[in-house]
């Protein structure tokens, strides 16, 4: 499940393959950017914003651009040696190659691909909340933008990315478990929002640099959630069996007994 942890170890994989180094070459497989080419633009910068990476380009006399992707659901980026087999995904989900002399980024079912002038990259992520993950982490502020609507659900409120930037629906349905907060609670319920965003924080960040998300300490297969993924086993605290649902868009998972309808 791509996020905030997901996309930034993805900005580390383009960092280490790419940056620093100039491209030799481009293909990209989406209509709107068919004919573009960035052959002898350099990869400055490879960073994460929320769930958005950005790529930063550079060029003698010209302004700098970012590349911009979404990893949504599916999308994934991965870098190979020149020469090297893609074993990432099929071929025909590929959206994005980049080369250069010693590396190739191969960008799968990638979404929202676009090509901006750096200094309009507000255009895509201005609308973002904090991001969990920045060196701008602001818990105040998502705080401020939760509050802002006070009957929407906690659920909800923490996938809204003008909130808070990073957090996907398996660390919203874990930090509401480990809080004790029925998903469906509204904004206006939740004694200690402070608490509550610094927690989804916690969870994103520790899973930082690694490709197995847990919210428990364990990375075995199984044991890595207390909700998300778990209807009808028995909660690791209660033994209750673990609940699924529909909420808005998305379906959540929770525990009917420590997360009770208040
Ligand atoms: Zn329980």
């Amino acid at each position: 499940m791509p996020e905030g942890d997901t996309v930034w170890n993805t900005a580390r994989v383009l960092e280490k393959a790419l940056t620093g180094e100039t491209l030799t070459g481009s293909d990209f497989r989406v209509p709107r950017l068919a004919t573009t080419d960035l052959n002898g633009w350099t990869v400055a910068e490879s960073a994460s914003r929320g769930k958005h990476l950005l790529l930063r380009l550079t060029r003698d006399g010209r302004p700098p651009h970012t590349l911009h992707s979404h990893l949504r659901m599916e999308g994934a980026w991965r870098a190979y040696a020149p020469g090297e087999r893609w074993t990432g995904r099929p071929a025909h989900l590929i959206r994005v190659v980049l080369r250069t002399a010693r590396s190739v980024a191969v960008g799968y079912h990638l979404h929202e691909i676009s090509l901006v002038p750096t200094a309009d990259e507000d255009s895509l992520v201005g609308h973002l909340g904090p991001d969990l993950l920045g060196a701008d982490w602001d818990p105040a502020e998502a705080v401020r933008r939760i509050s802002a609507d006070q009957s929407t659900s906690i659920a909800e409120a923490l996938l809204d990315q003008r909130n808070l930037a990073g957090v996907g629906n398996l660390y919203k349905a874990e930090t509401l478990f480990l809080r004790g907060l029925w998903p469906w609670t509204p904004v206006s319920g939740v004694a200690d929002l402070t608490g509550t965003v610094e927690l989804a924080q916690k969870l994103v960040a520790s899973n930082r640099g690694r490709w197995t998300q847990t919210t428990t300490g364990s990375l075995r297969k199984g044991e890595t959630s207390y909700v998300y993924g778990r209807r009808a086993q028995p909660c690791r605290r209660c033994g209750t069996a673990i609940r699924k649902a529909d909420q808005g868009e998305r379906i959540t998972y929770w525990c009917p007994r420590c997360q009770p309808e208040p």
